[in-house]
C-alpha cells in the first residue's frame, strides 16, 4: 500500500537572513505568516497530516540577538540587532506552532535547524551542526515537544551524525533524479505525463531514515508557469496527481511532496495546494493509499527492519 508524505519547510524570516538585503524575496517573507495559516487550514480541510520542519528559533518568545556561545559566523544574528532589526513577528512564532500542536490534525512538528544554517556550507563546522541540532531540540522541549523529523536548509545534506546524536530519526533526502535538468522536469510535467519519482525510505549508516523528496510543489515559477497554466492547466497539480496515482497503485512506494508556507503568496498558489490536497483525500477514500508523516514513515521503516533482522536469527 502506497503512501503520500507532505513536508513543509517553515522558516518565516529565517529562510533568507543570510542573503544580501537586495536578494531577499521580501514579498514572500512578508506573506509567510499568512501562508502558514492558510496551509494549516488547507491541511484541516482535507485532513492531511504533514511534517512541519520548523526553524528552532521560531519556538522562542524573545531574544536579544546575542546568542552567546553559539558557534556561528560573527554576523549570523546581525538581523536581530541594531536600529532596524527584523520584525519580531518573523523571528518568533509560538502561536503559529500551537496551530499545529493544538489543532484537529496530528501533525508532525520537526526541525529545520535552529537558525537555518546550511549544513553543506563552508562555515558549517561539525560543532555548529551539533549546536544547531541541540538548540532546536531544547527550544522545542520547552513546548513539550520531542522532535523526530529533520529537513536540511536548501536540501544541503551534511553532518548527519549531528542529527543522530540529537535523537532525530529521519530526514528528507534529495529527489532521486536530481541530475534532471529544469527543462526536462518541465517537459515531464507538461508534455510527457510522467509521474515524479516514487521513493523508498532507507536506513543510513547513522541509523537515520532517509525519506527522499519526490516533488517540490513550487519548482518552476514565473512566466512559464503562467503561460502553461493558461493552456494545459496547472502543470504541478498534474504532476502531483500523477504521483498520487502512482503511489496508490504501488505496493509500498512513497510520493513525497514538499513546500514552504511562503510559497502561498497568491490565490493561484493556494488553489494549487487545495486541489492537490483534495485529490489526495479523494484518492485515499477509494484506494488503499495512506497519508503519513515523516515521523511515522521512519518509525515503520525502523520497525520493519528490526523485524526482518530478528527473523534472520
Ligand atoms: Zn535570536
Ligand atoms: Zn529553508
Amino acid at each position: 500500500m502506497g503512501t503520500v508524505v507532505v513536508s513543509v519547510d517553515a522558516e518565516l524570516g529565517w529562510g533568507f537572513h543570510d542573503y544580501p538585503p537586495d536578494k531577499q524575496p521580501r514579498d514572500r517573507i512578508e506573506l509567510s505568516r499568512r501562508g502558514w495559516r492558510r496551509l494549516v487550514r488547507a491541511c484541516e480541510e482535507s485532513e492531511i497530516p504533514a511534517t512541519w520542519a520548523v526553524v528552532g528559533h521560531l519556538f522562542e518568545r524573545e531574544c536579544n540577538g546575542a546568542h552567546v556561545g553559539h558557534p556561528t559566523p560573527p554576523d549570523w544574528f546581525a538581523h536581530e540587532r541594531g536600529d532596524d532589526p527584523m520584525p519580531e513577528s518573523l523571528r518568533f512564532a509560538p502561536e503559529l506552532i500551537e496551530l499545529l500542536t493544538d489543532g484537529p490534525i496530528d501533525h508532525d512538528v520537526g526541525s529545520h535547524t535552529y537558525s537555518h544554517v546550511e549544513f553543506g556550507a563552508d562555515y558549517a563546522t561539525p560543532e555548529l551542526a551539533r549546536a544547531e541540532c541541540q538548540r532546536a531540540v531544547d527550544a522545542a522541549a520547552v513546548s513539550g515537544l520531542k522532535l523526530s523529523s529533520f529537513v536540511f536548509p536548501r536540501n544541503r545534506i551534511d553532518h548527519r551524525e549531528a542529527l543522530a546524536n540529537a535523537e532525530f530519526t529521519c530526514y528528507r533526502g534529495r529527489r532521486p533524479a536530481d541530475g534532471v535538468s529544469p527543462l526536462r522536469k518541465l517537459a515531464q510535467a507538461t508534455v510527457l505525463s510522467e509521474p515524479p519519482p516514487l521513493v523508498t525510505p532507507t536506513v543510513d549508516e547513522f541509523g537515520l531514515v532517509n525519506i527522499p523528496a519526490s516533488l517540490f510543489l513550487f519548482g518552476f515559477e514565473g512566466v512559464p508557469r503562467r503561460m502553461l497554466s493558461a493552456t494545459v492547466g496547472d502543470p504541478i497539480v498534474k504532476q502531483a496527481k500523477l504521483g498520487v496515482d502512482a503511489a496508490a497503485r504501488s505496493e509500498d512506494g512513497v510520493c513525497h511532496l514538499w513546500l514552504h508556507p511562503n510559497n502561498l503568496t497568491d490565490a493561484a498558489a493556494i488553489e494549487r495546494v487545495r486541489a492537490i490536497f483534495d485529490y489526495i483525500d479523494r484518492t485515499r477514500e477509494r484506494t488503499e493509499l495512506t497519508v503519513e508523516t515523516m515521523r511515522d514513515v521512519a518509525a515503520a521503516t525502523i520497525e520493519n527492519r528490526n523485524s526482518m533482522t530478528s527473523g534472520q536469527r
